[in-house]
């Protein structure tokens, strides 16, 4: 029996963290091209973005000046070049 429980909450983990990647796909989608808050759709927003270094990724910080949604996206800027 317990190892039932054990086995679902296997198998919920990668469930609910892919759920919450593609969520987060989502919103810095429409972050970048709406350039507006994906929870309340205000325009006051304030983005942070930063390259990391050879790595190809690039980390954005969100914040919502309106409904003080925040969240940082580290997405994939498809560049993994050390410009050499
Ligand atoms: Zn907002």
């Amino acid at each position: 029996m317990e190892m039932a429980i054990i086995l679902i909450i296997i198998l919920l983990i990668p469930v609910f963290y892919v759920y919450t990647l593609s969520k987060n796909t989502e919103d810095v989608e429409y972050i970048k091209d709406e350039k507006k808050c994906p929870k309340c759709n205000s325009e006051d927003i304030t983005i942070f973005s930063t390259r990391n270094g050879c790595s190809g990724t690039e980390t954005i910080d969100f914040k919502c000046n309106e409904c003080e949604y925040k969240n940082v996206f580290t997405i994939n800027s498809g560049n993994a070049s050390c410009g050499i």
